[in-house]
């Protein structure tokens, strides 16, 4: 481990040097099924071809400006998002964070528009929105927040996935709900069908915003371009970043109708965000999803795989939920199980455990059948010898 690295990771002992597709070779050679993309980053997998030929292309023409000036690709990625979505503007910066400070600061000011001299918004148990100060007083985890205190006011926190919770709240602070579709680092936490929709139906009778944070959910992830079109439910905000780039740092917050015109001249801003190059990856990934139907790919393979993990697990009883939304799957044991991740990168196989007990995997939507059926295999392997372990631990106890 480098000493010049400050400990903010507990970094396993592994350097990838060269990827391709869902494949990683370290400076061994070994070579591992990422299942992970960089945690859902890497949609497109490594070294894609389209969004390599993109950015090396920009890198020869033109790496930054300013937001002083107009950024073309800025504003053409702009008008592909918006017209996704369907949005009105969109605010570009770097980071999922960033993302979600301009959403918080946009909610604010909202606010106080409305009169309101303490503006406050709704935020949910379990919930991930980042690790700046205004993001992890959101965030509803307090090892995120534990040692950084004073933490941030004007958040209100309930249950997640709890519609009459939100109901319940008689706060005239409040003015805007932030909330993820499915929670990520929570625990691949996915919601009843119904709960953003009604979560829009609140938003609408008490005039407050409803900010979506797409960050781990979007582009393509679960199944469709954003996790809302799933939800019959349109946000007046929300906020992208891991996978907008696969991997070239790009975040952006998108809102539409009233909430498109708080953020005026001078309110916000960020040197990179948006820069040429960003926006050029951004786009790759964009023609890519649409050229290659990479979304119904995540669809179709995601509701497989948590078909196929049920199979393998039926007969193991520490495995209490497989449950997935498109390629964003959570495999729930009744035990921590951390010990998980180190196993399968000595087998060659790159997973992720969040909520101590829940197995994440985050494939690349370029995952082929054959990786799909390497991964079930190995991974079922890795679990079944892992619980039988500390079951046989347990009996010796
Ligand atoms: C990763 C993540 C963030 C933070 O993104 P950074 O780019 O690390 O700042 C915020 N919200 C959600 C839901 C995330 O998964």
């Amino acid at each position: 481990m480098n000493s010049h690295i400050m400990p903010t990771y507990a970094r396993l002992p592994v350097c990838f040097e060269r990827g391709e597709g869902a494949w990683l070779w370290d400076t061994d050679g070994k070579r591992y099924l990422d299942a992970l993309s960089g945690i859902a980053v890497c949609n497109l997998g490594h070294a894609h071809p389209r969004v390599t030929a993109a950015i090396a292309a920009q890198a020869g023409r033109l790496v930054h400006t300013s937001n002083l000036y107009r950024v073309g690709l800025q504003e053409t990625l702009a008008d592909e998002l918006t017209l996704a979505g369907p949005m009105d503007n969109v605010f570009f910066c770097n980071s999922g964070a960033e993302a979600n400070e301009a959403a918080i600061k946009l909610a604010r000011k909202y606010g106080h528009e409305l009169g309101v001299e303490c503006p406050a918004i709704l935020v949910m148990e379990s919930s991930f929105h980042g690790r700046t100060l205004a993001t992890l007083s959101a965030t509803g985890n307090r090892k995120v927040q534990d040692g950084f205190e004073p933490l941030v006011s004007g958040f209100v926190r309930v249950p997640y996935d709890d519609a009459q919770a939100v109901e319940a709240i008689d706060d005239p602070n409040v003015v805007a709900i932030l909330v993820e579709p499915v929670q990520g680092e929570g625990g691949v936490r996915i919601p009843k069908l119904d709960y953003l929709k009604r979560l829009r139906e609140i938003c609408n009778q008490r005039r407050w915003l409803l900010m979506l944070d797409e960050v781990q959910t979007g582009m393509g992830r679960t199944g469709s371009l954003f996790a809302y079109q799933q939800a019959d439910c349109l946000p007046d905000v929300f906020t992208l970043a891991k996978a907008l780039g696969n991997g070239v740092p790009i975040g952006a917050c998108l809102a539409r109708g009233k909430a498109a015109e708080i953020l005026t001249a001078g309110k916000h801003g960020s040197t990179f965000g948006g820069n040429p190059l960003a926006c050029s990856a951004a786009l790759a990934v964009l023609t890519s999803l649409r050229e290659d139907n990479l979304i119904s790919r995540a669809d179709q393979l995601g509701s497989a795989l948590a078909e196929q993990f049920r199979a393998e697990f039926k007969e193991n009883h520490h495995v209490i939920d497989v449950r997935n939304k498109g390629l964003m799957i959570g495999i729930q044991l009744n035990q921590a199980c951390g010990e998980l991740v180190a196993m399968a990168l000595e087998q060659g196989l790159l997973i992720n455990v969040t909520a101590e007990s829940t197995i994440r995997l985050l494939p690349p939507l370029v995952f082929t059948d054959d990786q799909a059926e390497l991964l079930v295999m190995n991974l079922a392997n890795i679990v079944n010898t892992y619980t039988h372990k500390t079951t046989d631990t347990i009996k010796q106890l």
